[in-house]
């Protein structure tokens, strides 16, 4: 791992932004709130933790939570002297942030995509790791920082919802390892599954399960897919979260190898999320200029829906499919 000079350059920044990808998820928010209160409470230093888009309701018992700010709050011509970015694979995910980016004076990647494009003056890019989180508490093992009871919340709610509850491919020993770490600390295994798996709106639990009902399916049932309108999410009032999950749920029919979700962001425009057993779709989702993981990647199309579904069709056909 290079981190180079990294205490120092925190002693010496005035000011230091913690940035993540749009539509953030657990991984995010619990890896930007950590490095939050490993900086505050390592060096005395309150960062600005910035957020694109709606923080699901579920992340509210995260510690400092409610000091993030959207980005609607922040002032677009500050200058920071250090930005650090989580979890993020690509700056395009930054959205409306990446001018704070690019202006910023020094910037950290800490992140665990394979499909990572190594931006930043430190690049701390493990693609072998569940999670940011578990990246960042090797950051701070490495660095001799204390680790609070607070921060270990964080990193636990990153690795466990990034390994989908200690069950995705990305649970490895050293996952388990640094979890069980963090329960030494004082983390409550129970009590952060029941706050993320089972605080969910009925809303969210109707909603998906209307989508669900939508699925379709191709090559026997191989690959199963469904489109999300604009119109389905306004009649449920849907928040951006609400969809999380539901390439899962295709994907846990026996017969599915690949699953994808297309959900409508603008006229003619679709945010895929898919999810697969065996074949890699990342490489399918950089072929539309988006990434992600072997089993689990995500991208942004600009068609039709129906033209996007043959298109990224296409694609899974030409993987060892
Ligand atoms: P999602 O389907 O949005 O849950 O994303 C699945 C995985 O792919 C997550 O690890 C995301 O961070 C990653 N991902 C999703 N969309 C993109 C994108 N446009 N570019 C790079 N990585 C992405
Ligand atoms: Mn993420
Ligand atoms: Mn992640």
């Amino acid at each position: 791992m290079k981190l180079d000079n990294l205490n120092d350059i925190i002693n010496k920044s005035k000011n230091i932004l913690i940035a993540t990808h749009i539509n953030p998820d657990g991984d995010a928010l619990g890896s930007m709130t950590a490095v939050y209160s490993l900086i505050l409470e390592n060096f005395k230093k309150k960062a600005t933790m910035l957020v694109l888009s709606h923080i699901p309701n579920v992340y509210n018992y995260l510690p400092h939570i409610k000091e993030v700010k959207f980005i609607d709050e922040v002032d677009k011509s500050m200058v920071y002297d250090l930005v650090i970015a989580v979890d993020l694979a690509a700056l395009d995910r930054l959205a409306d942030a990446q001018i704070l980016y690019e202006k910023a004076k020094f910037k950290v990647n800490i992140d665990h995509h394979k499909t990572n494009n190594k931006y930043g003056n430190i690049v701390v890019v493990e693609g072998d790791a569940s999670s940011a989180g578990e990246v960042i508490y090797k950051v701070a093992k490495d660095l001799d920082w204390k680790i609070s009871q607070d921060t270990a919340l964080c990193l636990y709610t990153s690795i466990l919802t990034d390994t989908g509850g200690f069950r995705f491919d990305n649970t490895s020993a050293q996952s388990l390892r640094i979890a069980a770490a963090l329960v030494d600390i004082g983390v409550k295994p129970v009590d952060v599954y029941k706050k993320c798996y089972e605080n969910k709106s009925k809303e969210l639990v109707l909603f998906q399960n209307y989508c669900v009902n939508k699925a379709q399916f191709l090559d026997d049932d191989k690959i199963a897919y469904l489109v999300i309108y604009k119109k389905d999410l306004d009649k449920f009032n849907a928040k951006s979260d609400y969809t999380d999950g539901i390439a899962e749920t295709l994907r846990s029919i026996h017969t599915t190898e690949v699953s994808f979700v297309l959900k409508e962001i603008g006229d003619k425009v679709f945010k895929a999320s898919m999810r697969s057993k065996h074949i890699d779709i990342a490489k399918v989702c950089e072929y539309f200029s988006g990434g992600g993981h072997k089993f689990a990647a995500g991208c942004t199309v600009k068609a039709s829906a129906e033209d996007a579904i043959k298109r990224i069709v296409n694609q899974i056909h030409l993987q060892d499919f």
